[in-house]
């Protein structure tokens, strides 16, 4: 059987055939695309020929579409469907791609090739392409000496490795951590169904009785909003907060090691610290810029906390514990707003949240229309695809929809592409977003929290970022901006979740089809503000934290990873005893295994434009075609074809104001 990925797909929009590839043809597959790529690079760069725009960077566009296109199948299934066959060969993949990065921009006759080329008649999207080329090689290398670049190849392959190292033992740190209970009534308030699949956990895990409650990434582990006993609360939030503390599955050093390792890295690039190189990719003017902005949220956000706790006190009837919080300010929302969070599940239904509330409002702003079609070959029967199509009944791109947790799904939410949308090849995008629902047992109906619906929207926001992109060169394409814009489109998309014209369209009793209670939406505006004292203080906690570990120079060593958390966050004005950080430097995967090292301040960074474009879209009438045409013209449709920021100014006529951040959040002064 020859390998399926060797040759473009023949079914619709090249559509991988998933079934028929295995794991042994993603691995040849990657193989062969490096050796292809880098004989393709190798041509570009000895071309005999004068340097032109075409025989230069476009060609540049135009290598590498093997391996390009069996990534992107690769990717899309190990990260969703994950099997032992996959994890195998996965740390091979990512040596190989981290290396190949090394091969492209640390080649000299290449980068000298390109920078030999004089850009100065071009214009517009081809313009930026020579700028954004040029940076992106000289950021990762390509001007240092033979010797330092050495130095680098063996500075990454170091970190790759320990990062792969530090997910591994994160993983083992996640299982061992999780607490067992022996007895049902220590687990008071939990659910019949999440009782069963915790006994259902204790015997997977080898216990002969009891109850395992297996933990989620972040410090909060949802169930703390619910267990009826402060003691078990004790252990589950301890459990949670001191993983990759202790034993073998310890990965503090390996995150000391790594700071370490990125802040040689920086100064052998010519940064100070790898902070100060990672904003010179970014969208925010300077590290500096991102210090005063956390410095100035931090006071009014832990002066809310502080008064929610107060709060907690009085309905708890003592000072407030950490592990108490979630219980609590569950029981202040119920008694001061009449709201029970817990009971909105019983309206929102996966499939009606999707097609009449996400699919609703994408039709209303930009006139889409989705057909689910059941033709293609996938990777698990779980997947949905949609065909999705322009006002004017053209085909704009897929969209697949892969909803519910399994074993085999990494954690949390994404949205990635399969293909990009790129008129260079004459390509049509498809779009994946990925979820892990708790999969409901056959026949009954899959609810969905008010979290889960705000993913739902927040995950499609990037996907129309992917499937409006109307750019020509796959490296400038839909989501390929920098970290802190990129979670701007997302989350602007959230704010339909619970508009007048949207909820009342999905949110329906799954039994008695009862309409949502008009009084309950009331009760969530009311209830906007309370909890965002703790919500904003835990976040910004994880980003100091991110950005202290990345503000160390060369040669700086951190001997003791938990008295270094601790110090910088009470320096910062923090309050980890009380509102400790979303992440902890134990299990932080975003920036030791993630992408978001020094990057954690973009969802916040990212907040600011949200919130203006909020703003303006109910200065200009809301929910209307003409603003969603608009805001798809300037901003979603660009990608990274022009300076991000002149898209938003070319969207919102001006640069953006932080006040409708503060004022969502409460952080507005007076
Ligand atoms: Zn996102």
């Amino acid at each position: 059987m020859p390998n399926p990925l060797f040759q473009p797909s023949t079914l619709p929009f090249e559509f991988p055939d998933f079934p028929a590839i295995t794991a042994a043809h993603y691995l040849q597959a990657a193989e062969a695309g490096v050796a292809k790529h880098l004989e393709e690079l190798s041509s570009i760069a000895h071309n005999t020929d004068a340097p032109s725009f075409e025989n230069t960077f476009v060609a540049l566009e135009r290598s590498g579409q093997l391996l390009r296109r069996s990534i992107m199948a690769y990717w899309t299934v190990f990260s969703a469907h994950g099997t032992d066959d996959l994890r195998e060969i996965d740390p091979k993949i990512q040596s190989l791609n981290s290396s190949h990065m090394d091969a492209i921009h640390l080649d000299k006759e290449l980068f000298d090739r390109l920078a030999s080329f004089d850009a100065k008649e071009l214009t517009g999207e081809d313009a930026r392409l020579v700028s954004e080329t040029l940076r992106t090689f000289r950021a990762a290398g390509a001007e240092l000496s033979e010797e330092k670049k050495v130095s680098l190849r063996e500075l990454n392959g170091r970190i790759t490795d320990l990062s792969s190292e530090y997910s591994r033992k994160l993983l083992g740190a996640m299982n061992e951590a999780a607490p067992h209970f022996e007895t049902a009534e220590e687990l008071a308030g939990l659910t019949e169904g999440e009782l069963a699949a915790a006994a259902d956990a204790a015997r997977e895990a080898g216990h002969t009785s009891g109850y395992l409650l297996t933990l989620v990434l972040p410090t909060g582990q949802p169930l703390l909003a619910r267990l009826e006993n402060s003691d078990s609360r004790r252990r589950l939030f301890t459990a949670s907060l001191t993983r990759g503390q202790e034993g073998e599955n310890r990965t503090l050093d390996i995150a000391a090691q790594m700071a370490g390792l990125r802040a040689t890295r920086a100064e052998l690039l010519g940064h100070g610290t790898h902070a100060e190189a990672v904003l010179e990719e970014a969208t925010a003017p300077s590290l500096a810029a991102v210090r005063e902005r956390l410095a100035e949220l931090v006071p009014p956000a832990v002066a809310n906390a502080r008064a929610e706790a107060e709060e907690l006190a009085k309905i708890s009837g003592a000072a407030i514990q950490p592990w108490d919080w979630a219980y609590y300010s569950a029981a202040v929302a119920k008694e001061r707003y009449t709201l029970d969070r817990g009971a909105l599940r019983e309206y929102f239904e996966l499939d009606a949240v999707l097609t009449r509330g996400v699919f609703t409002a994408a039709q209303k702003l930009y006139g889409l229309t989705f057909k689910e079609r059941t033709d293609l070959p996938l990777y698990h029967p779980d997947v949905r695809i949609w065909n999705v199509f322009n006002e004017d009944g053209s085909a704009l791109g897929l969209f697949l929809g892969d909803f519910f947790a399994r074993p085999t799904k990494s954690g949390g939410a994404w949205m990635n592409s399969i293909r990009e949308s790129v008129s260079l090849f004459g390509e049509r995008p498809v779009v994946t977003n990925t979820l892990n629902i708790p999969k409901p047992s056959a026949g009954e109906p899959a609810l969905v929290s008010l979290d889960e619906v705000n993913t739902l929207f927040h995950e499609f926001g990037h996907a129309l970022h992917g499937l409006f992109s109307s750019g020509v060169y796959p490296s400038l394409a839909g989501t390929s901006v920098p970290r802190d814009f990129v979670e701007y489109p997302s989350q602007v998309n959230e704010m339909w979740a619970l508009h007048q014209e949207i909820l009342p369209n999905y949110a329906a009793h799954h039994r008695t089809g009862e309409a949502f209670p008009a009084g309950t939406a009331k009760k969530l505006e009311a209830a906007a503000l309370w909890g965002e004292g703790f919500a904003t203080t835990e976040y910004l906690t994880a980003a100091v934290l991110d950005l202290a570990w990345h503000s160390l120079h060369a040669g700086e060593i951190v001997a003791d990873p938990d008295a270094f958390e601790d110090r910088v966050l009470r320096e910062a004005g923090l309050i980890p005893g009380l509102v400790p950080s979303r992440y902890r430097t134990g299990y932080f995967k975003h920036i030791f295994d993630g992408g978001y090292s020094a990057g954690y301040y973009s969802y916040i960074w990212s907040e600011v434009l949200d919130a203006d474009t909020g703003e303006w879209f109910t200065e200009n009438g809301g929910l209307l075609r003409a603003n969603g045409d608009h805001f798809r013209k300037e901003l979603l449709s660009r990608g990274n074809t022009r300076d991000p920021l002149e898209s938003y100014e070319a969207f919102r006529g001006r640069a953006a104001r932080i006040e409708p951040l503060l004022v969502r959040r409460g952080l507005a002064k007076g």
